[in-house]
């Protein structure tokens, strides 16, 4: 075999789950070769000096929603721009929508406009009459499916005899069950009552959507999962009251894994109350109690990944708060967020940063080692990350067809220089270098959960 090389990214930190090195690494084609002390120069054909910065496998984020303003090719814009390199969206089959028929389009949608690897999840809304596609989803590489505990009213819910239906054939076929924990009636009844009564919807929010009813509806869900023997994951968990029974049924065993997002890390209803309808999302933003729960529940293993639920909305300050949509842009900022405020804000440790971010929602999804980590015979998936950058965060500079960001005017330090996918540039120096339509659609597995 060939000694050549295309490139060599020279004299970086390289970081893995397992820790830090001063290295130099070989890039063949669409995968790393070598992972070396010191790789001469003249075997390639470019080096890019990366001396002082750190290079991070490529974010692996495993919650977007690549609709509303930030269609599949916006979508992957925005999340390159932010060192994000593999995506598994929610393909969402509304009622009335077959959900194999779903999954293709979406499929096809991104092979066509996306610039970064991506796979799916299988979303349904009405699991009566679509649950016997799932077999057929399977064959697909879709393995994990998600259903709503919540939103009743908005027809989106789920109730627990579909989902323990659900639960029961998605484990006969090996895959993984994902939910929206919160209870659904309960906090349609206290919208309903708060609404009545004329109370602040901006200043009620978050009683709205308790804790404890977000707390009940994972409970809930983890012992349907565990009647059922199926593998449950549930995104977004947003508050401490979460943690606790998270941590009983994971030191009983149970097959249950914990997601968070940069925003319930690090936000709180003071936002909410500062600009209304744009951090109206659900699970809610809470309080900074909430916060440092989850920076220890990310620490100690007890949450086991962070995605993004990218979902921006077409809002404005002034919207209604009630009828305003549920979401908000993530993508573009979670790793920097996830630096700014666990690295340097001495939350967690760089390679645990690289563990919930890159290496365990890979490993979930059967798509690691090639996937979420840097070594020999890997993906060449990967970012270069000045650490010693400061920047101001502003909706300005982002890339989300949103408009807005939570994190406004926040200056943070570490930035982006590259972002690299299978050996080839996607974003340097701020511009986007990629072409949509090179990517490769990310069939799961979750079999190895089982
Ligand atoms: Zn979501």
């Amino acid at each position: 075999m060939s000694d050549k090389l295309n490139l060599i990214i020279k004299g970086g930190l390289v970081v893995t789950g397992a820790g830090v090195t001063r290295s130099d690494l070989g890039v063949r084609g669409e995968k790393i070769a070598e992972i070396a002390p010191e790789l001469n120069v003249a075997r390639a054909d470019r080096v890019i000096d990366a001396t002082g910065k750190l290079v991070l496998p490529g974010v692996v984020d495993v919650h977007t929603h690549p609709v509303y303003l930030d269609d599949m090719g916006g979508i992957s814009v925005t999340a390159a721009h932010g060192g994000v390199t593999t995506m598994i969206h929610y393909a969402y089959a509304k009622p009335g929508m077959k959900l194999v028929d779903t999954l293709s389009q979406f499929r096809d949608d991104g092979l066509k406009k996306s610039v970064l690897d991506f796979g799916l999840h299988g979303g349904l809304f009405d699991v009566e009459h679509q649950l016997a596609e799932v077999p057929t989803a399977f064959k697909m590489g879709i393995t994990s499916f998600k259903v709503f505990m919540t939103y009743a009213k908005l027809k989106w819910m789920t109730d627990d005899y579909w989902l323990t239906a659900l639960m029961d054939v998605v484990a006969s076929e090996h895959g993984l069950v994902a939910v929206h924990a919160e209870n659904g009636l309960a906090t349609d009844y206290l919208e309903d009552k708060f609404l009545r009564e004329g109370r602040s919807p901006v200043g009620t929010f978050t009683a709205m959507r308790p804790d404890l009813l977000e707390a009940e509806a994972l409970n809930r869900a983890m012992s349907l999962a565990k009647v059922t023997g199926c593998v449950l994951y549930v995104p977004h968990n947003s508050a401490a009251a979460c943690l606790e029974p998270l941590r009983r049924a994971q030191a009983q065993g149970w097959k249950v894994y914990g997601e968070t997002c940069p925003q319930y890390l690090t936000l709180t209803e003071e936002t909410t109350l500062r600009v209304g309808p744009l951090a109206k999302i659900g699970p809610p933003l809470r309080t900074p109690q909430d916060n440092a729960a989850l920076w220890q529940g990310l620490a100690d293993d007890t949450l086991v990944t962070i995605a993004s639920d990218h979902a921006p909305k077409d809002k404005k300050p002034g919207d209604d708060f009630f009828q305003a949509a549920y979401g908000s842009p993530q993508i573009e900022t979670m790793l920097t967020v996830m630096y700014h405020y666990g690295v340097n804000g001495g939350k967690i440790s760089l390679p645990r940063l690289v563990q919930v971010m890159s290496e365990t929602p890979a490993k979930l999804f059967g798509l690691y080692p090639r996937k979420g980590t840097l070594q020999g015979g890997s993906d060449a998936d990967l970012v270069i990350w000045d650490s010693t950058r400061t920047h101001t965060l502003a909706a300005a500079s982002q890339h989300s067809g949103a408009g807005y960001t939570l994190y406004e005017g926040r200056e943070v330090t570490g930035a982006l220089d590259m972002t690299m996918q299978r050996g080839r540039v996607i974003v340097e120096g701020g511009h986007l270098v990629a072409r949509p339509g090179q990517v490769y659609f990310q069939p799961t597995n979750t079999s190895h959960l089982y």
